[in-house]
């Protein structure tokens, strides 16, 4: 276990091949200024890429107090084997009290790796974040036996606290002024011999189409309620007046109505829109996890007592193949 020699808090900053943050890394600097706060201590990004640049302005922007960043060629691309040993070196060195990792891909790689490396503790896909009063331990919300509690989960003897949080739980900040922090350059050596995978090509090919809910600002969501797979059509509809992008349930995932890309929750995508409008979902709490911190939430049901509308800020009662098309209308016209 690494020794820790601050009460400095630091967020690890991904970053993409053109230098810039991953919006997850400038989100976790949100609850990483109210808990470094706390405990008193700095709020520090770290970076990692190549020709970093760009996420170093950014973190300056989002109010981190400290950036530690290496910038070498070898860590453009992710590699578990690279970054694990970039950031175990970091963290020997340099003892930081806790750590968040945004829940990507590489999130939930790196997370593990340096977590077992150090011998310290990790809570995984966290969706609330604190600081426990009388020890001073972080303490980690996050959803257990399948979503049907909140297990909130602490490391006491644990340095550093490690945690790993799903994009989209937190909102960014506005960019504010670009501050003179002070920035910590360092260099790591790599060598062939450690990386075990090497990356030989890049193919930028999606499978399916792209759905970029958790950066839409306007959700349609269509579930259950909608029947069928041609009861997406006015779902779409909506959405396409509002430019707004459609997510869905599970359930009319699992009923191959519409592709997983599309489904929000606890096991699909979590969002945090300024408007999402649930259409024929009945707001099941696995739907509510990946959903209910957005600002406002529109629920159109035919059952009155549908959950949905214990968390919606409007709610329309009322039969989906009505309602749509005449509010698609009156808002194309509007
Ligand atoms: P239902 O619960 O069947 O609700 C359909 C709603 O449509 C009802 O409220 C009904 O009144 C309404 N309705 C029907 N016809 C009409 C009409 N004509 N007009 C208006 N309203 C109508 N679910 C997710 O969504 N996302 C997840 O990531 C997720 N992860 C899960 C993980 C686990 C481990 C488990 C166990 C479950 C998960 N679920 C998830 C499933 C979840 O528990 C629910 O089963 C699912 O959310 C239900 O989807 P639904 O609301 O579309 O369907």
């Amino acid at each position: 276990m690494a020794v820790e020699k601050t009460k400095d808090l630091w967020v690890f900053i991904e970053t993409e091949d053109e230098g810039t943050a991953k919006s997850v890394g400038l989100e976790l600097l949100v609850p990483g200024r109210r808990l470094a706060d706390k405990q008193n201590g700095k709020l520090v990004a770290v970076i990692l890429g190549s020709n970093v640049a760009p996420a170093l302005e950014a973190v300056k922007a989002h109010g981190a107090d400290e950036a530690i960043v290496v910038d070498q060629p070898e860590l453009k691309h992710y590699n578990t084997d690279a970054y694990a040993k970039v950031l175990c070196e970091l963290i020997e060195k340099y003892g930081p009290s806790v750590m968040l990792i945004g829940a990507t891909n590489n999130g939930r790689d790196i997370g593990p790796r340096i977590s077992c490396r150090l011998g310290t503790g990790l809570t995984a896909d966290c969706t609330a974040l604190d600081i426990d009063d009388e020890t001073g331990n972080m303490a980690w919300t996050r959803p257990a036996f399948g979503g049907n509690l909140m297990a909130t989960i602490m490391c006491p003897d644990h340095r550093p606290q490690l945690g790993t949080v799903r994009p989209g739980v937190f909102k960014k900040s506005e960019p504010g002024e670009v501050k003179d922090i002070p920035v910590i350059k360092e260099k790591v050596e790599i060598t062939d011999a450690e990386k075990r995978v090497e990356l030989l090509e890049v193919i930028n090919e999606m499978a399916g189409e792209l759905v970029d809910l958790e950066n839409a600002e306007i959700i349609v969501s269509g579930g259950r309620g909608v029947g069928g797979p041609e009861g997406f059509a006015p779902v779409r509809e909506l959405a396409e007046v509002l430019g707004a992008t459609v997510g869905a349930s599970r359930a009319a995932v699992d009923a191959g109505w519409i592709p997983h890309a599309h489904q929000v929750g606890q096991t699909g995508k979590t969002v945090g829109p300024k408007i999402y409008i649930a259409c024929g979902i009945s707001g099941a709490i696995q739907h509510l996890a990946g959903m209910s911190s957005s600002d406002v939430i529109i629920a159109i049901n035919k059952d009155p007592d549908a959950p949905i509308f214990n968390v919606a800020d409007y709610g329309l009662v009322g039969d989906l193949k009505v309602v749509l098309p005449i509010l698609t209308e009156k808002i194309r016209k509007y």
